[in-house]
């Protein structure tokens, strides 16, 4: 089986295993999807959202976060990871939404990815998940799963978004990003791989005897 013939397989597996899917980061507008995703780097969503639930009932405009300042931020996402550099970004990223942006989010990625703490992948994530555009946001599960099913060769996650963009038709790649991620979290952990017992890897590679190396990310 080829590159192109794995591909539409795993998509036709994951389509039947995960028909619909769920966003999994809580947010109440693009501007709360942005400071999610930026506060779930090394941080689990339900960890983020379970902060996030205290703080958006309230505060949800980047002036809420400016007026708020950042030592006060700071108390509010305490229980995150990096949440001084985070708390930093949040502030800083809200005063320039508010001076060259009208306080609204910008729908392009050149101008997401200027902002503080915003790099190509979170910057992915709000394009699709917040306007709906085609993206395909690679992290290091994606791209984990994306070298053990032999869709990339996998030498950084630059190239794994080529070539899983080349792959997959442009109308799956929201979608998709997310149903990875979730087949990543229930099937293809990163510590637990034997190649041949998953839907995927079965399907994939049915004359597979022997189990394979687990590649980390
Ligand atoms: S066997 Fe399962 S865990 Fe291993 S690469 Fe295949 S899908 Fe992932």
């Amino acid at each position: 089986m080829n590159k192109i013939q794995r591909a539409k397989k795993i998509l036709k597996i994951l389509n039947e295993i995960y028909p619909t899917i769920k966003v999994p980061l809580k947010s109440r507008n693009v501007f709360t999807l942005l400071i999610s995703v930026l506060l779930s780097a090394q941080c689990t969503d339900v960890n983020v959202n379970n902060v996030t639930k205290k703080i958006y009932p309230r505060y949800y405009r980047p002036t809420h976060f400016v007026d708020l300042g950042r030592k006060k931020i700071e108390k509010l996402i305490k229980k995150i990871g990096i949440y001084r550099v985070k708390a930093k970004s949040i502030y800083n990223l809200s005063k320039i939404l508010i001076q060259k942006h009208g306080g609204k989010v910008p729908r392009s990625f050149e101008e997401l990815e200027k902002l503080p703490g915003v790099g190509h992948k979170t910057a992915s994530v709000v394009m699709s998940q917040g306007f709906g555009y085609p993206a395909f946001a690679i992290d290091t599960h994606i791209h984990r799963l994306a070298q053990r099913w032999g869709l990339t060769n996998g030498k950084n996650v630059v190239q794994t978004e080529k070539d899983l963009k080349r792959l997959f038709p442009k109308k799956n790649w929201n979608k998709l990003h997310l149903q990875i991620i979730y087949y990543g979290r229930e099937y293809c952990k990163a510590r637990e791989c034997y190649g041949m017992t998953c839907k995927i890897c079965t399907t994939c590679y049915p004359k597979r005897k022997k189990i394979v190396k687990t590649i980390k990310a």
